[in-house]
């Protein structure tokens, strides 16, 4: 895009520091002028000009000398600049009138029609330097016949001079204005082109991640409502571009950008990096901006039109909010959060997600949370909930998972995931896994004291199986069961911890405790693996199981993994049922437990008591039984 000059209005700062850019000339003039005028007029009011004239410049220069050509001026430093101009042509006026005072009417008339063709060659230039020489040549040469007049006039040479000399120095200051003008209108030009430049994608030419900050903040004044931005993740995006190139992309991305845009009365759309696109808005709440997301998802929900072919594009979209409470803890621009917000959402197979800090670690929180939970193992913030593990032959309650439980006094109920990592991380996971199976050992002994024999599956994290200490440690307490313990570990774990994970298990196993592979299918590993690990027991990762009474291929896969389970000699648990027609299925495909909110969600120990004993008295019978 071409910048015209006339885009580029002067303005009253940019005349300020151009004037200022000249200061000294018109200082020098003065003196100049002081001493011409003396001729005419005596010492006295030629020192009283220079003084009161220079006193207007310093002025000007000493009350804007801070201003510079980017900057708004207020309204009222306005009218002072104006004034103070006033003043000016006031001063350079009375000069004029002064020699007509003394008798020299020539010079005022000269001086007038002087500074009017010049002002008039000046500004008919448009902005072109030969223009303006060609445009200053007549009056100069016309201004030169001047002393001609003068003398005829009876006027002296002292006249001629004052004339002349007068109004070049008025006919230089302003060509000298006029250039420092033209100089700052240029330099103003690239400025506004060049920051015009880094609001762009140079890719799509759709604003840029600069452009959408820009108008966060332009939106932050807003009094109502809340400043959300939404940034737009294109789901497959590699993929896509490996299949249609580089170039048409390109324009998928801007026609994707036209579809969103429009779906929001034509709201701009930013690219915030190759595989996303982001804009930001004002919602009254969070319930709206996700009621708005959708209605972005369903611009694309048709396929877009490119070149010839349609393409379907389907996208993802993370949220955040300006004033979000864990901003600072988290320290992040309110647009990374937005772009963390879609991997995020990806990664819980959602649509739509909003940021959520607790889930993406917050390190400055780490520490302090980690040291507070040794503390709160004993001050009952941290407790277990079991869930339990159906069997789906018999229709009986054969087992429970004990998942921790924090319940933080200020933030509330701790996200397991979250804490379980955290300690992984910080070396406090032997800590949490010995008190979480110190209390399913005791709880065990309690459900067998109301007549309850269940298997207690602990989940047992992967930093734990090279730890032969722990292990020892582990082995001590499980000797005190009263029934079978079973220890769940996630497959990722066995295969990136190959030998000394294979003895651990073999240890475990041999004290009797059984061994179940976790989350089964979720880390793309191979198969190969699973002939070399010393298990009992398959848990096909809830990931799989949620869906597989309506998508075809969950189910394929799920009914794989469970022969491929049997054929090893392993027991098969699905976990994540939480549909009857989930529940049906597995039964049918001959999976031997399930786990899940259909069946059960996690509860306090005295729950799970009052759950067994309901089922016992209402004699359930199984759902299926095949
Ligand atoms: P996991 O071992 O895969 O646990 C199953 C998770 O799925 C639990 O989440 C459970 O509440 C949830 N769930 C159960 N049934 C359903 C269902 O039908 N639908 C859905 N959508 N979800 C279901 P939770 O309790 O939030 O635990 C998350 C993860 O935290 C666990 O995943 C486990 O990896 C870890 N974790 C929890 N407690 C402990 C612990 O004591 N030690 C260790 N190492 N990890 C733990
Ligand atoms: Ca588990
Ligand atoms: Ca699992």
């Amino acid at each position: 895009m071409i910048i015209y000059i006339s885009d580029i209005r002067p303005s009253i700062a940019a005349i300020i520091v151009a004037r200022r850019a000249q200061l000294s000339v018109r200082i020098s003039a003065a003196g100049v002028i002081l001493a011409i005028f003396h001729l005419q007029t005596g010492l006295v009011p030629a020192i009283a000009w220079s003084v009161l004239y220079t006193s207007v410049q310093l002025l000007e220069y000493f009350i804007f000398r801070k201003i510079d050509e980017t900057q708004t001026m207020t309204r009222r430093a306005e009218r002072v600049f104006l004034a103070l101009a006033m003043a000016n042509s006031a001063a350079f006026t009375s000069f004029g009138l002064l020699l007509a005072a003394s008798g020299n009417w020539g010079v005022m008339c000269a001086g007038i029609i002087w500074s009017g063709t010049i002002s008039h060659a000046t500004m008919n230039s448009g902005g072109s330097r030969h223009a303006l020489q060609c445009a200053i040549l007549p009056p100069i040469l016309a201004f030169f016949a001047l002393p001609e007049f003068i003398l005829r006039d009876g006027g002296g040479i002292a006249d001629c001079i004052t004339v002349v000399a007068a109004g070049l120095l008025n006919g230089f200051g302003t060509v000298a204005m006029w250039n420092v003008y033209q100089n700052l209108l240029k330099s103003a030009t690239n400025a506004r082109e060049l920051g015009r430049l880094a609001q762009y994608d140079s890719e799509t030419g759709l604003p840029n991640r600069a452009a959408l900050k820009q108008r966060i903040d332009g939106l932050a004044s807003t009094p109502s409502g809340i400043v959300i931005v939404a940034a737009i993740g294109i789901d497959r995006f590699v993929h896509l571009r490996d299949a249609i190139g580089h170039a048409p992309m390109v324009e998928l991305i801007a026609q994707l950008a036209k579809r969103l845009s429009r779906a929001f009365d034509d709201m701009p759309v930013m690219r915030l990096s190759s595989g996303h696109l982001g804009l930001a808005f004002v919602a009254r709440d969070m319930a709206e901006a996700f009621h708005m997301a959708g209605t972005l998802q369903g611009a694309v929900t048709r396929p877009l039109q490119l070149r010839d072919t349609h393409v379907d594009v389907s996208v993802t979209i993370g949220l955040s909010e300006a004033a979000d409470a864990l901003q600072h803890a988290a320290d992040l621009a309110i647009l990374d959060r937005a772009l963390i917000a879609v991997e995020q959402a990806r990664e819980a197979r959602r649509h739509i997600a909003r940021f959520d800090a607790e889930l993406y670690g917050n390190p400055g929180a780490t520490l302090s949370l980690m040291s507070e939970m040794s503390r709160a193992f004993d001050n009952g913030q941290m407790t277990i909930a079991y869930q339990p593990k159906y069997d789906l032959r018999s229709g009986a309650i054969v087992g429970a998972e004990a998942l921790a439980r924090w319940n933080h006094p200020e933030r509330g109920a701790l996200r397991p995931d979250l804490f379980v990592e955290m300690a992984e991380e910080t070396g406090h996971i032997g800590e949490l896994t010995e008190w979480v199976l110190r209390r399913a050992v005791r709880d065990q002994h309690h459900l067998l004291a109301v007549g309850f024999n269940l298997s207690i599956a602990v989940n047992w994290s992967g930093h734990l199986l090279d730890d032969v200490g722990f292990t020892d440690t582990a082995l001590q307490i499980a000797r005190g069961a009263a029934g079978k313990l079973c220890l769940e570990v996630t497959e990722t774990a066995i295969i990136g911890n190959a030998g000394l994970a294979r003895q651990t298990l073999e240890r475990l196993r041999a004290a009797g405790l059984t061994i179940s592979i976790d989350d089964y299918g979720s880390g793309l590993s191979s198969m190969a693996y699973l002939k070399n690990i010393p298990a009992d027991e398959l848990k096909i990762d809830k990931a799989f199981v949620l869906n597989m009474a309506t998508d075809p291929v969950d189910a394929v896969l799920v009914r794989a993994a469970v022969s491929l389970a049997h054929s090893l000699g392993l027991q098969v648990v699905a976990e994540g049922v939480e549909q009857q027609a989930a529940l049906d299925l597995l039964g049918e495909m001959g999976c031997d437990q399930a786990q899940g909110y259909l069946i059960a969600r996690p509860m306090p120990l005295q729950d799970l008591m009052a759950y067994l004993r309901d089922r016992r008295s209402t004699r359930q019978t199984p759902n299926y039984s095949g």
